[in-house]
């Protein structure tokens, strides 16, 4: 079987559909989009915990996340269907005092950029949010803004209004290798057949790398778990809490209906593809946050899931076409802030197929980062 695309899209999860929308929005809908799974959305993206927030290192991420802030907002008028985001807003503590320094100065940043982020003393902190203990604290940040949406709402509603404008979507089809035309783009084998095209979109979440090796490019992102944990309804807490993380353990909890929803990376963790419940993890998480929300040893675990974080070497996404390989675009590595950040990557990479400039610059997500000089990591990640 042979077809023919303007853009070729490997991968259904929000960054694929995202683009798909964006592109068909402004009439480019010859677009076949390509996953190997038999649903839409069955990796990362269905797996986020739906946090959506403005605290980013970089102008151009705080621009993106306005972006989808705004859309997140607006969502039902524009797909038919809500996102159901609900601004609880979101907290950032530190007891580490160099660490304070930074995000005092990228509030700075932050709030020039219209964003009404609030840094707190630890005094203010506790007055306001009482569930979490003091000592050691230096500061945090408070975003009202913030909150979270319904990933599964999201891919939905752009995968819908995809189709709706003649974007095709094809599952349980894997793309296995990229057709080259000397250096340029000419579409890609999958296991049921050839689609030809000049345009391919490198949208595989945690397999980017692998999608890249098939055009002969490096693309440093890799997999890696994270579990999320959910405790049986809990009135130890306040009922309205914002999304409460602590930067240097990264765990994290926030409301989820009566439940209290709760998460923490694990930085020895090895990169794998495994999707099971991580038990170790949920040890180490309880230890370290009964030590900042010790009301929480009243709660018990009642599920689980875990998901692949596509993690690059700064948390920071890597977005463009690849320079040596013209038609060939990545949207990659958006290393747990992806869900947020989809409407954005949609937009910018219609726009860059579309020969316009993007609406945000794209420095920061510049693949060529990682050839100069270390690229500045990304502060708030978790
Ligand atoms: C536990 C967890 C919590 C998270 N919480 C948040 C959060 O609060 N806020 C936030 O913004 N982000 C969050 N994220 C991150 C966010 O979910 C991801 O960044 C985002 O979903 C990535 O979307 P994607 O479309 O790039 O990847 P995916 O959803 O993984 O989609 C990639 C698709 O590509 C397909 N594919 C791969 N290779 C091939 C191939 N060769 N051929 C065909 N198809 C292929 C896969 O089957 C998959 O469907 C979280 C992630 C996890 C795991």
């Amino acid at each position: 079987m042979t077809d023919n695309a303007d853009v070729i899209i490997v991968g259904a999860g929000l960054i694929g559909l995202s683009i798909a929308y964006h592109l068909a929005s402004k009439g480019i809908s010859n677009v076949i989009v390509i996953d190997k799974e038999g649903v839409w959305g069955h990796g990362s993206s269905g797996r986020s915990a739906g946090g959506v927030r403005l605290e980013f290192s970089h102008p151009s991420a705080v621009k993106f996340s306005q972006y989808g802030l705004e859309m997140f907002r607006h969502f039902e008028d524009i797909f038919g269907i809500s996102s159901s985001f609900n601004a609880c807003g979101y907290l950032f503590l530190t007891r580490d005092a160099s660490k304070w320094t930074v995000m005092q100065n990228l509030s700075l940043m932050q709030q020039a950029l219209g964003v009404p982020v609030k840094c707190l003393s630890p005094q203010e902190v506790a007055s306001q949010f009482s569930y979490v203990q003091m000592e050691g604290l230096v500061g945090g940040t408070f975003c009202a803004d913030d909150g979270i949406a319904d990933p599964g709402a999201v891919l939905y509603g752009f995968a819908r209004r995809a189709i709706d404008l003649g974007v095709t979507i094809r599952l349980d089809e894997q793309v296995t290798g990229i057709l080259m035309n000397h250096n340029h783009i000419a579409g890609v084998k999958t296991t049921k057949g050839i689609v030809l095209g000049g345009v391919v979109v490198n949208a595989a979440g945690p397999y980017a790398a692998t999608v890249g090796q098939m055009a002969g490019v490096e693309i440093p992102v890799r997999p890696y778990r994270r579990s999320i944990y959910v405790t049986t309804p809990f009135s130890k807490l306040p009922q309205t809490i914002p999304m409460t993380l602590e930067l240097e353990t990264t765990s994290y909890l926030r409301r989820e209906g009566d439940s209290i929803l709760l998460g923490m990376s694990d930085p020895h963790e090895p990169s794998s593809y495994h999707t099971d419940v991580d038990h170790q993890t949920l040890e180490k998480l309880i230890d370290t946050i009964l030590r900042w929300v010790p009301n929480l040893a009243e709660a018990s675990i009642m599920r689980g899931w875990a998901g692949l974080y596509e993690v690059s070497p700064d948390d920071t996404a890597i977005i463009g076409e690849v320079p040596e390989i013209p038609g060939f675009y990545m949207a990659n590595g958006f290393s747990g802030h992806g869900f947020m950040h989809s409407p954005a990557t949609g937009r910018v990479i219609a726009e860059l197929i579309m020969g316009e400039e993007p609406f945000v610059d794209l420095t920061p997500f510049a693949l060529a980062r990682f050839n100069a000089d270390r690229p500045t990591p990304e502060t708030f990640v978790i």
